[in-house]
């Protein structure tokens, strides 16, 4: 086992990427829990922030900040530049084709309730049917669920097989001249599932209807281009991706955005204001109502830096070999019960242990100071797919080890020995 063990290693650390270097980008992966230097597996929830990002939060503090746009002062420019600048990293991240489509709001979240709010208030009405998937998280499925219950219009839903994979053969039953939206993650946060996005957003097109990608999962993972994949709309969490939480991006096609309504109105989003009439900003002002997150979309901006320096390729084919290493150790192990067997996956083990609840196997790896996710991961619905309320959620990042999936490992072979 320790020799296999051992060669596995050695082929999860695939040059040119050096994990160790990498991990002293992280200062907080120097933390003690517990006595244990602190393991962090639960990225899938938020990743931790490399020196760098840190820095340029500093930096904007201490010689930029300002409010945006509106101030004909130095220091207006510098922050104006600076968050600019941030979406122009953004655009080029996703291969937007302008940095008109570059919209920043709170998170993923507050990215589907733009869009639902904004351009399926104005597209969706009685009887128009969205399609979603049993795999979503809940912020993909509520916002268009008070969408359709508000116009009359009716959500459908991608069932999956028994792997936790979407069955296209189903999708393509559902979709219809009714269908105006289809609103698919590109890789589930419960399961790790990468789902088959282009051919969804393509099908999606044949019938007319738009498609949103949300790629809160996706983008620390691979290589996503909104071009290549066509996608009418993509949201994405700045926390998700080695960034500050409470910002998180819409991509959103021009011709698209043009037609849509705003969503909040107040100030930045307007060109014109009488008692009488209100004309708006062209996209993206027109949805970026009021002072924004200014500070945390330049340090989003520097976190996407740090990830392409890094390269995605490189990131992507690190974490796919520790997740191979991961799962064949966990797997075997008796009363371990993996859910989410895709064979295309990304980042995330999720499992129950026979004999012990989710909450207790959270603990005895906190004890050893390894964090991981327990509960329902806001994704009620594709737990109970397979019968389970909660599991025991282990996401992994590039930052992390095999030394650290062993040290997990043991633990769970630990507890699954004592078995009550
Ligand atoms: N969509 C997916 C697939 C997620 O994993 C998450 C967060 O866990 C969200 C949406 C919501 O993201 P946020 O809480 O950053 O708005």
């Amino acid at each position: 086992d320790s020799e296999a063990s051992l060669a596995q290693r050695n082929a999860v650390a695939h040059p040119p990427f050096d994990v160790h270097a990498v991990r002293r980008d992280f200062p907080i992966l120097q933390e003690r829990v517990n006595g244990k230097q602190i393991v962090w597996f639960d990225n899938a929830a938020t990743t931790q922030k490399p020196q760098a990002v840190i820095d340029r939060l500093a930096y904007f503090y201490a010689h930029e900040n300002s409010n945006i746009h509106r101030a004909a002062h130095a220091l207006a420019a510098r922050a104006t530049d600076a968050y600019e600048d941030a979406r122009e990293t953004v655009r080029r991240f996703l291969n937007a084709s302008s940095t008109e489509e570059i919209i920043f709001v709170r998170g993923t979240t507050e990215a589907i309730n733009l869009v639902a709010k904004s351009w399926g208030a104005k597209h969706i009405g009685p009887g128009d049917e969205i399609i979603v998937s049993h795999l979503e998280h809940h912020a993909n499925i509520v916002p268009w669920q008070q969408l359709a219950s508000e116009k009359g219009a009716r959500l459908r839903v991608i069932p999956v097989d028994e792997d936790g994979q979407v069955l296209l053969g189903e999708y393509q039953k559902l979709l219809s001249d009714k269908t105006k939206i289809v609103a698919v993650t590109q890789v589930s946060n419960a399961l790790g599932t990468v789902t088959p996005i282009k051919e969804i957003v393509e099908l999606a097109h044949r019938a007319g209807a738009k498609a949103l990608v949300d790629g809160a999962q996706s983008v620390s993972h691979m290589k996503v281009d909104v071009q290549a994949l066509d996608a009418d709309f993509l949201v994405f969490s700045g926390h998700k991706i080695f960034g500050p939480t409470g910002i998180g991006v819409v991509y959103g096609k021009r011709a698209i955005l043009e037609d849509t309504p705003p969503w909040q109105g107040g100030g930045n989003m307007i060109a014109d204001v009488t008692f009488e009439r209100t004309v708006f900003q062209p996209p993206p002002a027109k949805f970026e109502a009021g002072t924004g997150n200014i500070a945390d979309a330049v340090g989003l901006g520097a976190a996407l830096e740090y990830v392409e320096r890094i390269g995605i390729e490189n990131i992507g084919r690190y974490e796919h070999a520790l997740l191979e290493y991961a799962t064949q150790h966990l797997r075997p192990i008796p009363g371990v019960r993996l859910v989410g067997t895709a064979r295309d996956k990304a980042s995330v083990l999720s499992f129950v242990l026979e004999g012990y609840s989710t909450e207790e196997v959270g603990k005895a790896l906190n004890a050893e100071g390894i964090a991981v996710r327990t509960g329902h991961h806001c994704a009620q619905p594709i737990l109970r797919r397979f019968g389970l309320e909660t599991t025991v959620r282990p996401s992994l990042a590039f930052y992390n080890t095999c030394e650290e999936v062993d040290r997990f490992i043991a633990v769970i072979r630990r507890l699954a020995a004592a078995r009550p």
